[in-house]
């Protein structure tokens, strides 16, 4: 059995961009969905257990790196036009977060079969017009067109820009009552329920289902003796 914040991917080097501590590089991908995979870079949010991932513009790059966002190449090329410390690398770590915690505000609202707060939507809404303001319409190999953006031009648009699209199609497009929460102590990850009876509970049974198991057990047993 594994935790969130114990690496347990032996192939997943440490990425050379992350802040000590921070498993942006390596988290699980559980959620279905990229903007939901995003707000899981943090969890157990307001207790004792929280752990963030995301301390630094270098995370960020990390993270989407990791989540197919950005080719090795764009990774390299985006860490130089944000180096440690720069104003463009404080930029995008606080338009990352800013992102993340609207998408978090409003789908965890959904989680909980409640409307989103205003101020979430007002903010997703702007980070989306933002980072399409830069964007082109491009053809995809595999046919079609999708929105690209260019590095050089714009690197918060083009880092956080397929997060935007992930959020705002989810709520344009999708089944909302799919969007749930883990049930996990300290965890609080969010994810898109694709079951076919709506009844996932867990971010991942192999960590929370079957540490909820263990803890029903012992109970049982202390009640036995
Ligand atoms: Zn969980």
């Amino acid at each position: 059995m594994h935790r969130h914040d114990q690496p347990h991917h032996p192939s997943a080097a440490p990425s050379p961009l992350s802040s000590p501590g921070s498993r942006a590089h390596s988290l699980d991908l559980v959620a279905g969905i990229l903007a939901l995979n995003f707000t899981n870079t943090s969890s157990g949010r307001g207790g004792p257990e929280h752990l963030e991932h995301l301390k630094a513009a270098g995370d960020v790059l990390a993270w989407v790196h990791h989540a197919g966002g950005l080719t090795d190449a764009e990774m390299a090329e985006a860490a130089r036009l944000a180096p440690p410390g720069s104003a463009a690398a404080v930029e995008l770590f606080q338009a990352a977060r800013a992102l993340r915690e609207a998408v978090y505000d409003i789908a965890l609202a959904f989680a909980e079969q409640r409307l989103p707060p205003a101020a979430a939507l007002a903010a997703l809404s702007a980070i989306h017009a933002d980072c399409l303001s830069t964007a082109g319409l491009v053809p995809r190999p595999s046919g079609g067109f999708a929105w690209g953006w260019d590095l050089g031009r714009n690197l918060v648009h083009a880092v956080l820009g397929p997060i935007a699209l992930s959020a705002a199609g989810l709520l344009l497009g999708m089944d909302l009552s799919r969007v749930k929460q883990c049930g996990g102590q300290h965890c609080g990850w969010l994810f898109f329920d694709q079951t076919k009876n709506k009844r996932r509970r867990w971010c991942e049974m192999s960590v929370c289902g079957n540490r909820a198991k263990q803890r029903r057990l012992r109970r049982r047993r202390g009640a036995a003796a």
